[in-house]
């Protein structure tokens, strides 16, 4: 290597590794993994035996994608509750490397214990991110903290010389958010949500603030937690902020898109990233939708190892044009949410675009009402904004019925509620409900 770093990376031998050091490298790291956590996290100890396979049988990562069974939620789940384990067999360590225990959000059902440890791997992967929208050493970032509280400590993040200017993730937080952007001009966001994005919005109506101004200093803000609406994306926009979506990466890290915005990167060095057959266990080709699986590499506390994420994403391992060769994914939503009306298959997200169309129905607020993963029609909840009524409820459910139909070549069956209705309960609503 020459002595000059490539300044548009964080860190360049590993982001723009070639596809057969990230293999050899994922390869090193299972060798090592699969004994580890075979020995000592009860929960891997217990699938492997099930499924008649030990690390003796794991020789290459050829093997591994050959012979490791799967765990998924349920998994864990089960082994907590059968065993009385809170860390659901997972864990393979103890105090004091072993920090405490973290939750999934319980979107699909009851919460899965996920054992942490003090430093994250997370964090290594946000150096990344922020260096890409364009933090340097010295430079702050407001660090709206959201899930991550592992980031707390300063000490984090010496090696990188950002400068963290942490506040909660609150609506309540807004004026102080507007506040230390003014005042310590910081380089990045991270991150904003939907709620947190609706309290700036009416920080600034209440108050006439020149949002532009005091968000000037920033490359970039992340959001994350969901899909993001074109509504909200030309809100955030108006701002003067370019937004970079991120997501979780089946709980072991995150995945965050780059200036290129065609895909969310996830990093290969920190998992081993896997897209399968929804229904079985072939891999999926480049490009297509599969379901994400993922190990993790760099974890000594909990590793899951190869963790069906219940996420559908398009995948591909194409160098991306902003030089990183990790690879790129999109979602497309979860496999429990898919509903197939007459052969085809219906996701939330398609939903989205849809409803958009409609003035009254442009906050995309909707639910698809499943009993079983296949059916005889499309049925949905929709929220309206009554204000925005061009003329009755009925003609308005006609003319929904009609353009999903028409869109989607299937029946289409409409029950219109207040958009209040549907917001009530909290910010975030279900998308996918029981009759
Ligand atoms: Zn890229």
């Amino acid at each position: 290597m020459s002595g000059l770093k490539d300044d548009r990376y964080f860190d360049a031998d590993v982001e723009t590794m070639s596809r057969e050091q990230i293999e050899q490298l994922q390869e090193a790291r299972i060798l090592q993994l699969v004994p580890y956590a075979y020995q000592r996290s009860p929960l891997v100890r217990a699938v492997w035996e099930e499924a008649g396979v030990t690390p003796a049988d794991i020789r290459s990562l050829a093997d591994f994608k050959a012979k490791a069974p799967f765990i998924d939620k349920d998994t864990i789940r089960q082994f907590r509750d059968r065993h009385g384990d809170p860390f659901g067999g997972l864990a393979c360590a103890t105090a004091p490397h072993l920090r405490g225990v973290g939750f999934t959000s319980g979107t699909t059902g009851d919460p899965t214990p996920l054992p942490r440890a003090e430093e994250h791997i997370t964090l290594t992967a946000l150096k990344r991110e922020l260096w890409h929208i364009g933090v340097r050493s010295g430079d702050y970032f407001s660090y709206a903290l959201f899930t991550f509280r592992e980031g707390l400590n300063s000490d984090k993040w010496l090696d990188s010389g950002f400068r963290p200017v942490t506040l909660q993730h609150l609506p309540s937080e807004v004026p102080h958010l507007i506040e230390i952007s003014r005042r310590l001009r910081p380089k990045a966001l991270f991150m904003i949500s939907t709620p947190l994005i609706m309290a700036i919005d009416q920080y600034q109506k209440n108050t006439g603030t020149d949002l532009r101004e005091a968000f000037s200093s920033y490359r970039g803000a992340v959001f994350g937690g969901e899909p993001m609406s074109p509504a909200l994306r030309s809100l955030v926009q108006s701002w003067g902020l370019e937004i970079f979506e991120l997501t979780s990466l089946g709980d072991i890290s995150t995945a965050m898109e780059c200036r290129a915005h065609d895909g969310m990167h996830a990093w290969e060095d920190l998992a081993l990233v896997e897209h399968l057959d929804p229904d079985g266990d072939q891999e999926a080709a480049d490009g297509t939708r599969g379901e994400l699986v993922v190990t993790a590499l760099a974890d000594d506390v909990a590793p899951l190892i190869r963790f069906r994420t219940d996420d559908l994403v398009s995948l591909t391992r194409e160098t991306c044009s902003c030089g990183r060769t990790h690879c790129r994914m999109k979602l497309l939503g979860r496999k429990s949410d898919e509903l197939i009306v007459h052969g085809r298959s219906v996701m939330p997200l398609d939903l989205f675009p849809l409803l958009q169309q409609f003035p009254e129905t442009q906050a995309g607020l909707f639910q698809i009402v499943k009993a079983q993963r296949e059916a005889e029609q499309l049925r949905l909840r929709v929220g309206y904004d009554a204000s925005a009524l061009a003329t009755s409820e009925a003609e308005l459910s006609e003319r929904i019925v009609g353009g999903l139909a028409a869109a989607l070549d299937i029946p289409v069956r409409v029950e219109l509620l207040r958009s209040e209705e549907l917001t009530k309960s909290g910010h975030k609503i279900p998308r996918v409900i029981k009759p």
